[in-house]
């Protein structure tokens, strides 16, 4: 890990841009229900959309990457989740008042101003997520900040946004959305690129997430919030990246992509100091036609080509690593996918690992062309996408040559690197959404909402008091189970130190071995820590049953009574002692609890052994 005085000398900026779905009723402009749905979906809407210029390519830098192709969208519609609204059949339904409040509540949280009137916009969307062809925003917050260890950082505006269709599948022709998660309100927070290290980032991102939470009005579980990280260093170039899964690795991320750019920098300038140049495509599919390739025999089957380009003065220099399995060749690689084929081969790489032979290899390099120092990449696989790929990967590796392109990057949390995902958008265009009116804002609503703006320290303090452990708490304060916490201690009356440490701890290792416990609704869990607040159920048992727990709120009592989990207590448990005959305490104590550890409840044996 590198100082501050590291990131200040590289000219290092950041900023973020979280988005928050909003726990509501309904959805932001009809009555649909909110969540993601768990039935299948009843219909499929289609659309065909010209693929606009830039979509996927690279526009004012490469018309080659315009693909001019029919893309056709589905989209995937649910019972209670989709209604003509979301699949733009049907104006807008009046705004979500709920979910309106809860903006300006945010609003307030992060010290913004809230306009006098809410202008609902359209922005523009050309991924073919929604639609309508636009998302629909509205302005909620403006000049705001956060405070980190006494540095102000801006939040110059926070926007209430319809959330976006979820990407099903998609191939070379046709990309699929389920749109029950189309219209969910969704927060989205901005701040300034004034983040000045990766563990400034993260340490942000945490404290919005946190602060999002203390409100009570957000939703929670996997995909609720998202976290895309923008930043440059002075010599290389603004990117995004998308898709953080866990904030623990954020700044390690930030790192690497600091590290990339870094590499890549003076990999220019190598290739520079060498005259480097990239050749056009070469049809060298006839070089193949009895290959021992597998790879390349697959792809070569019905209309498929192969091609390669020479790199001039690149030997060396695609395979070098610029991040931990990361090389200049997985980034050229990274374009040609976008094409739909798995990727080139370099002349970096072990090429008998594809089982190329010498003999393939010289014919290769005399159609390409190459002398010593110089290296080739080839592209296999059905005719037009291997054709389209090679003339990717040609415009990449030219750019290796010239500077670094301005990306969105995928974040992959398990390398701690990240993969190139698109061209980076320009602004997007705001225009008004003719639907909607203007809405005036309530100024008494707004002021009685201030009220509620959750306090950290105070929250603090009541975790401290009602954990009872100061580790504990100050653990459930930063964790994305908080609202959960909260919740199921306020609804089942459960003991509070029990509850933090079941979440915190109990299903954290449930989690870690495969369970899937972010799939057990909220009700369910209050029922079971209700069971164990009632004296029906112990705590080691309530680990059994959510262990256990499928989903559904009448599968607790078929696992209580089908794993014998109902608690022994009172009179039975005195009963069920008696009944054992034993007169030395420890040995009755170990011979009881290895057979009914589920059932009873050590202190009360205790206290009735005494
Ligand atoms: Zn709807």
């Amino acid at each position: 890990m590198h100082d501050a005085d590291y990131y200040k000398n590289l000219g290092f900026k950041s900023g973020l841009e979280i988005h928050q779905r909003l726990a509501t009723a309904h959805k932001l402009f009809c009555s649909c229900d909110p969540n993601l749905a768990e039935e299948e979906e009843i219909g499929k809407v289609e659309r065909v959309q010209r693929a606009v210029a830039g979509e996927l390519g690279l526009v004012d830098v490469s018309t080659s990457f315009e693909s001019g192709k029919n893309r056709k969208f589905v989209y995937n519609s649910f019972r209670d989740a989709t209604c003509l609204v979301d699949t733009d059949e049907e104006p807008p339904h009046n705004l979500n008042s709920e979910a309106l409040e809860t903006a300006m509540l945010l609003a307030q949280t992060f010290g913004c101003g809230v306009p006098d009137e809410i202008e609902v916009m359209r922005k523009g969307v050309v991924d073919g997520s929604d639609p309508s062809g636009f998302q629909r925003t509205m302005q909620v917050g403006y000049n705001g900040h956060l405070e980190l260890n006494k540095k102000k950082i801006p939040i110059p505006s926070i926007f209430l946004e319809e959330e976006s269709s979820g990407i099903v599948s998609q191939d070379e022709n046709t990309v699929t959305y389920n749109t029950d998660r189309l219209g969910i309100p969704l927060i989205e927070i901005d701040t300034d690129p004034v983040l000045a290290t990766p563990q400034e980032v993260k340490e942000v991102a945490f404290k919005i997430g946190m602060l999002l939470r203390l409100t009570g009005k957000v939703q929670r579980g996997i995909g609720s919030i998202r976290q895309d990280v923008n930043l440059s260093i002075a010599n290389g170039v603004r990117v995004e990246l998308k898709g953080f899964q866990e904030l623990d690795v954020v700044d390690k991320i930030i790192e690497n992509e600091v590290e990339r750019q870094i590499n890549l920098l003076k990999l220019r300038d190598e290739l520079q100091s060498k005259k480097a140049q990239v050749g056009s495509a070469v049809d060298v599919t006839d070089v193949f036609a009895s290959t021992a390739s597998k790879v390349i025999k697959e792809n070569l089957r019905g209309e498929g080509s192969v091609y390669g380009a020479r790199l001039k003065g690149f030997a060396g220099i695609v395979g070098f690593e610029i991040n931990p399995n990361r090389r200049l060749g997985s980034e050229i690689s990274d374009y040609a996918k976008v094409s739909g084929i798995r990727g080139i081969i370099h002349s970096d790489e072990d090429l008998e690992k594809y089982a190329i032979s010498k003999k393939e290899v010289i014919e290769l390099e005399n159609r390409l062309g190459l002398v010593e120092g110089d290296a080739f990449m080839l592209v296999s696989g059905q005719s037009g996408a291997a054709k389209e790929a090679i003339e990717r990967a040609i415009w990449r590796a030219k750019m290796a040559i010239k500077e670094l392109p301005l990306e969105t990057r995928a974040v992959d949390s398990k390398n701690m690197t990240s993969r190139f995902l698109r061209p980076l958008p320009g602004g997007s265009r705001l225009y008004p959404e003719t639907d909607a009116m203007p809405i005036e804002v309530d100024k008494k609503k707004l002021s009685s909402l201030k009220k509620m703006v959750p306090n950290i320290e105070k929250t603090s303090r009541n975790l401290k008091k009602d954990i009872g452990n100061a580790q504990l708490a100050e653990q459930m304060q930063k964790s994305p189970q908080l609202q959960l916490y909260n919740t199921i201690v306020e609804k089942s009356k459960a003991d509070p130190k029990f509850v933090a440490a079941f979440l915190l701890e109990k299903m954290k290792d449930m989690r870690r071995s495969g369970i899937e416990v972010g799939a057990i609704p909220e009700d369910v869990l209050i029922y079971i820590f209700e069971g164990y607040a009632n004296g029906v159920v112990t705590k080691n048992a309530v680990e059994e049953i959510v262990k256990a727990l499928p989903k559904g709120l009448d599968e607790v009592d078929k696992i209580v009574s089908a794993k014998k989990l109902e608690k022994i207590s009172g009179a039975n448990l005195r009963k069920l002692v008696d009944g054992m005959h034993e007169k030395d305490k420890g040995a009755l104590i170990k011979k009881i609890m290895s057979k009914y550890r589920l059932n009873i409840d050590g202190e009360e044996l205790n206290s009735l052994l005494k």
